[in-house]
């Protein structure tokens, strides 16, 4: 039987609001334990929530961004349950009518094919407390620091077909986020969560099948494994002749696998209904243009532009969109030499080094201005590719500019015809057994002859002469 995967995500991210959702409380990460909980967030008898304009106004942002309707009248409801780190009893949320409605984000696919995936909706609601299982033996802690703490809830449709474009779908959500800045989408400090939904079936099937939720994940690394343990369990409960039970399950990462948590509640075990404590919340276009006004331009418009006006491919175009401050470097950087140029080298050379060392591109050692001087110098040939690398190592490790590393080093392409001649005479002279296999059809010769005059001038020979003058000497004299 051959199977088909289906997955939809929903993905909490912390909203980036100084204050808790419903109350003044601040919000920062890593306060020590219940300091920051206040009455509201306890929900202590007498107390009223008060909505921060704040968190609606980046909910609103995101909506813009994935290209929704904003809800003129949306509600807040109470989700009832009982759970430790819930001190009041229920989490306000939205239930039925959230403020941001469907719209789309765009992954990329391999081979880079564009494909939509469908946004249900995203609606505000309130974190919960964290049970704390370490330091205390036998007990349990809780911290109630992160109660109250906005989240907006962003429900996919379920379009993806496989973990990786699960995967791509998170992180395009991820960058989105980031990028239009109402979250830090940091996902060690938990700012950034995954619940997986996956089901599979037959291919060619119409129908879904059941489905079971993989909550919390925090990694995209986790989310692409918990996604591909849970496809083969669920398969071979199906091929062993069983049926798939609609649960919520946790990944375990150090045995990479899935552990049913609870079995599945249904809505209505949730009893929703509206909050009596909050009006419904009334958005206004006003209040729309104000929250959306210097918005930046979003990754996927940058992303087409590079690829239809910069002529780069998707792939690149992608990776340079990664984050604002990559694609900002790449635009100063572009100043300097051709976009293609620029490309390769940002994805390439730079973000190796800045990989090595940890760094993000905003604090990277060779700047795009210090950067763009050395490859206007390939531009203009003075330098190769090749020598260029080395200049760059040089820059990256602090030894000056480009035009005064390459003087100093005397790196300068050799151009002078003669100069190069002599040399490729001498390389041939020397080597008779390889002119004679070149010359009986033996092609890749050609490489060895290169790597020889290159050697021989330490790099700095023009590469596309020496090819010109290795064919032109190589040829069969007849
Ligand atoms: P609930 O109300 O139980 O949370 P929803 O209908 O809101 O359920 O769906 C939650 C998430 O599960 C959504 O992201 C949706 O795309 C996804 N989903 C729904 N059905 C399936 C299915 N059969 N397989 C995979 N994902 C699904
Ligand atoms: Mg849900």
């Amino acid at each position: 039987m051959q199977w088909e995967t289906v997955i939809g995500l929903e993905i909490h991210t912390q909203l980036a609001t100084r204050s808790k959702i419903f109350s003044g409380a601040p919000t920062a990460f890593g306060a020590e334990p219940n300091t920051q909980a206040c009455a509201v967030d306890l929900g202590l008898p007498g107390v009223l929530p008060v909505l921060n304009k704040e968190a609606v106004t980046l909910a609103v942002r995101f909506g813009r961004a994935i290209g929704a309707e904003i809800a003129e009248r949306s509600i807040f409801a109470r989700k009832n349950y009982f759970y430790p780190d819930l001190p009041k009893g229920y989490q306000i949320s939205q239930y039925e009518l959230p403020v941001v409605g469907k719209g789309r984000v765009e992954i990329l696919l391999d081979h880079g094919e564009v494909k939509e995936i469908g946004v249900t909706r995203a609606h505000l609601e309130e974190d919960a407390g964290k049970s704390l299982h370490e330091d205390f033996h036998g007990l349990t802690g809780i911290d109630l620091n992160r109660a109250g703490t906005p989240l907006l809830e962003i429900v996919s449709e379920p379009d993806m077909r496989s973990p990786e474009e699960a995967v791509a779908y998170a992180k395009k959500v991820h960058q989105i986020v980031r990028w239009i800045g109402i979250s830090d989408g940091n996902m060690q400090e938990g700012s950034f969560r995954v619940d997986a939904n996956v089901s599979v079936r037959p291919r060619g099937d119409e129908e879904f099948g059941t489905r079971t939720e993989i909550k919390n994940i925090n990694s995209f690394r986790f989310l692409e494994r918990a996604i591909r343990f849970e496809i083969e369990r669920q398969i071979d409960v199906i091929e062993g002749g069983g049926e798939v039970v609609q649960e919520t399950r946790l990944y375990d990462a150090d045995k990479d696998e899935t552990r049913p948590m609870r079995t599945k509640e249904e809505a209505n075990d949730y009893r929703y209904f509206p909050d009596p404590d909050l009006l419904p919340l009334v958005i206004d276009q006003e209040f729309i243009d104000k929250a959306t006004a210097g918005l930046p331009e979003l990754p996927d418009a940058i992303r087409k532009d590079l690829v239809s006006a910069a002529g780069l491919s998707e792939y690149d175009a992608n990776l340079l969109t990664a984050s604002r401050s990559i694609t900002e470097f790449f635009r100063e950087l572009e100043e300097w030499c051709s976009p293609k140029l620029a490309a390769n080298w940002v994805n390439g050379e730079l973000a190796a080094a800045l990989n090595r060392s940890g760094l993000d591109i905003a604090a990277s050692p060779v700047s795009a201005e210090r950067l763009g001087g050395l490859l206007r110098r390939i531009e203009d040939g003075t330098i190769s590719g090749k020598i260029a690398k080395q200049v760059f190592e040089a820059m990256w490790n602090g030894e000056g500019e480009a035009d005064a590393i390459i003087n100093d080093k005397g790196l300068k392409q050799l151009t002078d015809v003669s100069e190069i001649e002599g040399i490729v005479d001498d390389i041939l002279a020397k080597n008779p057994t390889q002119v004679g296999q070149y010359r009986s059809g033996k092609d890749k010769v050609f490489g060895f002859f290169v790597g020889q005059v290159m050697k021989a001038t330490k790099g700095k020979a023009n590469p596309q002469q020496v090819n010109e003058l290795l064919k032109d000497k190589l040829r069969v004299k007849r």
